[in-house]
């Protein structure tokens, strides 16, 4: 394997030296040893079919929602939350534009640096 450019990342496969497919090996790090696995990984992903390289996720709708709800690690920060946040914001902005334009609020600053 002598035009190897980086064997810790890629090995080659098939064919003789002449002619051998460089792949990436599998990031993939074992339990019991601590060490990386290294086998050759599946085509355009970074692990080998032991280690979930042949793993599509979740296809249908079920599966996805099943896989979200299992992923949840607490439901403090979930995606509803963001926009209802993000929608109270804007209107929190909107409603104080209203009270600088009515002289409520003094007016924006009109830079944080000042020469
Ligand atoms: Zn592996």
């Amino acid at each position: 394997m002598g035009k190897l450019a980086s064997e810790e990342f890629h090995v080659g496969l098939f064919g003789n030296n002449d002619k051998r497919r460089l792949v990436k090996r599998c990031k993939a790090k074992s339990r019991r040893t601590g060490e990386r696995c290294k086998a050759p990984a599946t085509r355009s992903k970074a692990v080998c079919r032991f280690h979930g390289g042949c793993s599509t996720g979740p296809r249908t709708d079920e599966g996805r929602a099943r896989s979200a709800a299992a992923k949840t690690v607490h439901g403090t920060e979930t995606r509803a939350i963001r926009a209802a946040r993000k929608a109270f914001t804007k209107r929190l902005a909107a409603l104080v534009e209203l009270g600088r334009l009515c002289g409520a609020f003094p007016p924006k600053p009109s830079s944080r640096r000042k020469a």
